[in-house]
This record gives structure tokens, C-alpha cells and sequence, in this order.
């Protein structure tokens, strides 16, 4: 059988380690994960017993348009239901909108440095990659500017991006979306947009009655807990939305999906109480660095880049030695490592982690 041949070398995503195999691999009783930036603190009660009430359903196929869904996100997001889409998990947002946009010819920007999902729907597709290198860990969005063509299709802005952390302003956006030609789409990829706290971040649901080019991309699987569940959105122009729809799976997102989601999404508080405690932890992590010399990017997400001084792979192999999974590879910074903000006695179990590899490095040169 003869695949087609520009999928033959698009790499596997590889995903954090799960908590499972490094018990086994390692004989660890207790492993940390602090490596896919999962919600340290679960999902709210309130959900977990919506999925319950739920079990008795699961022989119906699920509602395909999600309408129930659609018209409370709508109205507590402030759009029409015709500019959501719902996909499994916003990457399947992410293919849709490649699946629905991108061919051979076409090109796709994106920073040289950002959430590798864009890159391989794009390689799927055919499409050229033009990566322009972040600036200090921040999209360079005049540069990303400057490298639109005939060609260019869709600008990805990963906001916060993962896996720096970094915002783009308001302004920032707003002029750099004055400036991009009205049929190039730019993608704001909001998957920590309930993380954040910088008074300057982007109402992007706002722009979106300024400019029609826009599609914002959210999910479930961060902040409200249900990464398992695989959920998340787009919202942008009617017309958009309703070409995405059209490559869209009839039934991508599950009845327990669904009922997880309204349910996650009446439960403000849970959502408040966790980007509360996030942020304890990141000033925590903040105070360690500061402590032990180590330069950060500023996030505005639950997770933080940290640069080490030591190659990232070894790092991460010494802290899997000692329970904890973090992130490294990243092939831009080598040196750095991503670490989820967790839960107070992770975080404090992480930086004496770390501590004690980079003493031990420190001993050995
Ligand atoms: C986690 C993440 C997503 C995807 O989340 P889903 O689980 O597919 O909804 C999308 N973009 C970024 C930047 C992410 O970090």
C-alpha cells in the first residue's frame, strides 16, 4: 500500500510521559506529572456528578450540532450559536480548520516555537510552513507580518503560547490585525485564556465584530479539568463556522463530553478558585528561579519555561529519575525545561527536584 507521500515523514506527536509507565519503567511509587499542563486540582464536583446523571444515555447517539451547548456558551462567551464550533478537543478544531483551508500552494505562519499540532495539520495538508523565530519567547508579530505573501492563508498566534507562556497585547494585536490582508485568517489559540490575569491581554471575542478573519480557539481541557474528555471550541464568523461544519464529523463530540462541558461552564467558581491557586503556585516557582539564578520566560498560563544552563533532555532524565515529569526538546531551547504549575506540595517537590540535579551538575564540572 502506497501512503500519500507527504504524510510519510510527519512525526508521531509525542505526548508528556504518562504517570503509568514511569512508575513501571523507574519501580517509583509516587511519580509527579507535571509535564501536559493538566489542571493540578481535577475537574469541578458539579461535573463529575453531571456525568453521572448522564450514564443512563449512553446507547443515544450524541446532539451532532451540540445545540444545548451551544446556545449557553454562546450567551456566556456573548456571540451568536452559528460562530461556535465544537470539536474533540480543540485540536480537532485545529485539523478542521486546516482540513477546511489549507492546500498544496498554500502557506501557513507561524512562530518558529509554538504548539506543534498547527504544523503537522499543515504538513497533512500539504501546505508550505513559514516559522518566524519568537522574540525573547513572544510571537514577533510585525515579523509574522512581514512574511505574509500571495500565498499565505492562516497566521497561527498561539495566545498565551504554549510552550513559553508569553502573551501578545491588545495592541499588539490590534495593530498587527489592521495590517494583515482581510483574506489571510488569523487563529488565536486560547487554550489558557481563563489562566490569564495581565489587564492588557486581548478581548479577542470583542474583535471578532471588527474583524471577520478571525477564529479564537478554546478548550475544556485545561483550566476546566476535562482533558480526558477530549472537548473544545472555535468561535468565529458565521460563514467560517459554518465551512468548518462542513468537514466536520457528524457525532466528534460525546454526550458525556457535552453534559461535562455546560455543567464546567456553570461553575464559575470552580474555574476563579483554580486561577487563584495557579498563580500562588507560579509566584512560588517564580521565588525558586529567582532563588537559584535561573532565567524564566512570564507566563500568564499554568506552566513555565525555565532555563536550566544544562542540556533540557538531561535535566528531564534526572528529574524522572526523582518522580517528576516535566518537558524539554524544545529544539529553539535546548537549555529549558516546561514545568506545569501543580499543586503546592508538587511545586515544592519539583524545585527540590531540581535544586538538588543542578547542585549535583554544579559538583560535577
Ligand atoms: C492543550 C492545548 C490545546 C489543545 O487542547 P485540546 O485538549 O485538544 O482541547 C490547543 N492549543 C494549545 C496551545 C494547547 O496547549
Amino acid at each position: 500500500m502506497k501512503p500519500k507521500s507527504r504524510i510519510v515523514n510527519i512525526p508521531v506527536y509525542q505526548p508528556g510521559k504518562p504517570i503509568e509507565e514511569v512508575k513501571r519503567e523507574l519501580g517509583l511509587e509516587q511519580v509527579i506529572k507535571l509535564a501536559s499542563n493538566e489542571n493540578p486540582y481535577g475537574s469541578a464536583p458539579s461535573v463529575q456528578q453531571a456525568i453521572i446523571d448522564e450514564l443512563s444515555q449512553l446507547y443515544l447517539y450524541p446532539d451532532g450540532g451540540a445545540v444545548e451547548l451551544t446556545a449557553q456558551l454562546a450567551a456566556h462567551i456573548g456571540v451568536q450559536p452559528n460562530q461556535i464550533v465544537f470539536g474533540c478537543g480543540s485540536d480537532e478544531v485545529i485539523a478542521l480548520i486546516s482540513r477546511s483551508f489549507l492546500e498544496p500552494g498554500d502557506e501557513t505562519i507561524m512562530a518558529d516555537q509554538t504548539f506543534s499540532v498547527y504544523k503537522s495539520n499543515a504538513d497533512i495538508e500539504g501546505a508550505t510552513v513559514v516559522e518566524v523565530p519568537l522574540q525573547q519567547g513572544k510571537h514577533d508579530l510585525p515579523a509574522m507580518l512581514a512574511a505574509v505573501t500571495d500565498h499565505t492563508k492562516i497566521i497561527w498566534v498561539c495566545n498565551p503560547n504554549n510552550p513559553t507562556g508569553t502573551i501578545v497585547t491588545e495592541d499588539e494585536l490590534v495593530t498587527f490585525l489592521d495590517a494583515v490582508p482581510s483574506n489571510v485568517m488569523v487563529v488565536l489559540d486560547e487554550a489558557y485564556y481563563e489562566y490569564v490575569v495581565a489587564g492588557d491581554y486581548p478581548r479577542s471575542v470583542e474583535l471578532l465584530e471588527r474583524y471577520n478573519n478571525i477564529v479564537i480557539l478554546r478548550t475544556f481541557s485545561k483550566i476546566y479539568g476535562l482533558a480526558a474528555l477530549r472537548i473544545g471550541y472555535g468561535v468565529g464568523h458565521a460563514d467560517t463556522i459554518r465551512l468548518i461544519n462542513q468537514v466536520r464529523e457528524p457525532f466528534n463530540t460525546s454526550r458525556i463530553a457535552q453534559a461535562a462541558a455546560r455543567q464546567a461552564i456553570s461553575d464559575q467558581a470552580f474555574v476563579d478558585d483554580c486561577r487563584i491557586k495557579n498563580r500562588e503556585g507560579m509566584e512560588y516557582l517564580i521565588a525558586a528561579f529567582d532563588r537559584l539564578g535561573l532565567t524564566h520566560f512570564p507566563s500568564e498560563t499554568n506552566f513555565i519555561m525555565v532555563d536550566t544552563g544544562h542540556p533540557g533532555m538531561e535535566i528531564f532524565q534526572a528529574l524522572l529519575q526523582r518522580g517528576i515529569i516535566i518537558r524539554s526538546g524544545h529544539s529553539k531551547y535546548p537549555t529549558w525545561i516546561r514545568v506545569t504549575i501543580g499543586r503546592p506540595e508538587q511545586n515544592e517537590a519539583f524545585v527540590q527536584a531540581l535544586e538538588q540535579t543542578l547542585q549535583e551538575r554544579q559538583a560535577t564540572v
